[in-house]
């Protein structure tokens, strides 16, 4: 029997805790947490996440700014509107949505943004706390994948857990999360050899690659919990994931699905860091 890791279920049930949350210290303190949105060009996906990041604020009483930004919009501009909002008092969190325009230098845009409105968790200050195991904003995604696990009541401590992929965004911070939470990581990655072994080895194993419906249940010791982070357009426009679902389903223990998964999670963890970055600017204890 395979349990169903129901990813929407859960984002809603965060959203709603935000929602309260945001409405009581409104009440409070006469403040509204607020999130800069910056957008550079069209890009269809983009356009996408953006809207429903924009959404999700709506819903859970959190104040929005959008910027979309033409997309032959200088570095410069782009910089000086990042050091304009970091000074803003009404701006708690500031997102640049990736990927941007490629005369752009993505690294120099998220290190401008100030550590404490980097809900994204993408600034090396914040990547380095997180690899210390100190407090700070940790990226969406990957505190998205953790959330899954804890509010599914599965033990993390002493299991073995394998990660494919390995990028920053993802792969890493994922790995060091897991760490904390006394996991055995091993992260794999495209030069890994005998992936199907070592993948069968985890009892926990998340999947971020960017390959439609790579992992099948020869990948996957029985009982296993399995993540899937993926989030790819098969052959006919279908969003599915890097795990191949039907496959899969089954031989694990537990199986998140896409969509329906990591994606909504992703989305309620920014609307946490944006709750978390307001309360830390302004002095209000967690
Ligand atoms: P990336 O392209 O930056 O990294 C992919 C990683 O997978 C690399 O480390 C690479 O070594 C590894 N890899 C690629 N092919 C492999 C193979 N055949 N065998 C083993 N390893 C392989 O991708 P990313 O940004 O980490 O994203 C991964 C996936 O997660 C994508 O589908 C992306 O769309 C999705 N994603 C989803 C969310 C969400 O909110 N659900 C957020 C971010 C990324």
């Amino acid at each position: 029997m395979t349990r169903l890791i129901r990813g929407k279920e859960m984002a809603l049930s965060i959203r709603e805790e935000i929602k309260a949350e945001v409405a009581k210290i409104c009440l409070e303190k006469n403040k509204v947490p607020g999130l800069a949105v910056i957008q550079v060009g069209e890009n269809p996906a983009s356009c996408v996440y953006v809207n429903n990041k924009k959404k999700a604020c709506e819903e859970v009483g959190i104040k929005s700014f959008g910027y979309e930004l033409p997309a032959q919009t200088s570095e410069q501009e782009l910089l000086d509107l990042v050091d304009t909002l970091n000074e803003d008092p009404n701006v708690h969190g500031i997102l640049c949505q990736l990927p941007l325009p490629k005369h752009m230098d993505e690294f120099k845009v998220l290190c401008r943004v100030k550590p404490e409105k980097d809900v994204d968790g993408f600034h090396p200050v914040n990547v380095g706390l997180l690899s210390i195991g100190k407090d700070g904003l940790v990226s969406c995604t990957p505190a998205g994948v953790l959330e899954m696990l804890i509010r599914s009541d599965i033990d993390i401590s002493g299991k073995e857990c394998v990660i494919i992929g390995r990028s920053n965004i993802v792969g890493k911070p994922v790995a060091q999360l897991m760490i904390a939470k006394n996991a055995t990581v091993t992260i794999a990655h495209s030069k890994t050899k005998d992936l199907k072994e070592v993948c069968k080895r985890a009892d926990i194993l998340i999947v971020a690659i960017g390959r439609p419906k790579f992992v099948t249940a020869e990948y996957v010791k029985p009982g296993a919990v399995v993540i899937d982070v993926g989030i790819n357009r098969d052959a006919d426009c279908k969003l599915v994931g890097d795990v191949d679902f039907d496959s899969v389903f089954g031989v694990a223990g537990a199986l998140s699905p896409v969509p329906n998964g990591v994606g909504p999670m992703t989305i309620a963890m920014l609307m946490k860091n944006t709750l978390h970055a307001f309360k830390l600017i302004e002095g209000i204890a967690e």
